[in-house]
């Protein structure tokens, strides 16, 4: 399995990353995991076709998670000129967000007669699905969305991916990270408790709980960016644009 991170930025572009995007290689395909607002121009500025990608799997819907769709669906109809199977797989309740994003940002284009074929799919949380050669498995986090916000596992070619999506602190992410090789886990403060969201002293505090072969940081603001040497130091990974890491 092999990992690119096309956007690891909170929703509002610190330090120049974009939305998140995480891009996932395996023997029979690729998946990204989140498309944000921003993730299609991320793609393409890193030469990355966005045809290639079989399945978008989201953790949740908020736009710098999810709102990238509208431009992809209209790039493969329109430009790209896809012709291969496209399927987004989300928590219960992305069929319709989806159809209302691209409502809101190109009124009559949820309409479309699409020229591939595209399956949307409300995947429930805690219930197991294959796609080609991935399992997914996601359980409920702690971060308002409309629609319930998830962190996700993924395994293939022997190798576990386990991802916070966004969320405070809970329970449920020591379930998703247990035995996993690579744990990416949102942080977007470096102390206290901010809203719906980590801080680096939470994940401190629970990381010998966190049974993950290694911890990557993402969704990171300003702040946290400001201390990347001092994070490093402490034996995390730090994602940046462009990273690629194999599992
Ligand atoms: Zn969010």
């Amino acid at each position: 399995m092999r990992l690119t991170v096309i956007g690891c930025g909170d929703a509002f572009g610190s330090g120049g990353r974009a939305n998140t995007c995480f891009w996932i290689e395996t023997k029979q395909g690729t998946v990204a995991l989140d498309f944000g607002a921003t993730s299609l121009v991320a793609l393409k500025r890193v030469g990355l076709d966005p045809n290639r990608i079989d399945a978008v799997i989201l953790s949740h819907l908020h736009g710098d998670h999810f709102g990238g769709l509208p431009f992809l669906l209209l790039d493969a109809q329109f430009d790209s000129r896809r012709a291969t199977p496209l399927t987004i797989i989300g928590p219960v309740g992305t069929s319709g967000r989806v159809a209302a994003a691209m409502e809101v940002f190109f009124p009559g284009s949820s309409g479309n007669k699409w020229r591939f074929p595209l399956t949307i799919m409300d995947l429930p949380c805690r219930t197991a699905h294959v796609f080609a050669d991935l399992e997914i498995w996601s359980t409920e986090v702690v971060h308002p969305s409309g629609t319930p916000s998830t962190a996700v596992r993924i395994k293939a070619d022997g190798r576990t991916l386990a991802y916070s999506g966004d969320t405070s602190w809970t329970e449920a992410l020591v379930e998703v990270a247990d035995g996993a090789d690579l744990f990416i886990s949102e942080c977007y403060r470096m102390a206290g408790a901010p809203v719906a969201h980590l801080a680096l002293d939470t994940i401190e505090a629970n990381r010998a709980r966190l049974n993950a072969s290694r911890i990557m940081l993402t969704h990171m603001s300003a702040e946290v960016l400001a201390h990347l040497p001092a994070i490093e130091a402490r034996g995390y990974l730090v994602a940046h644009d462009g990273l690629v890491l194999d599992l």
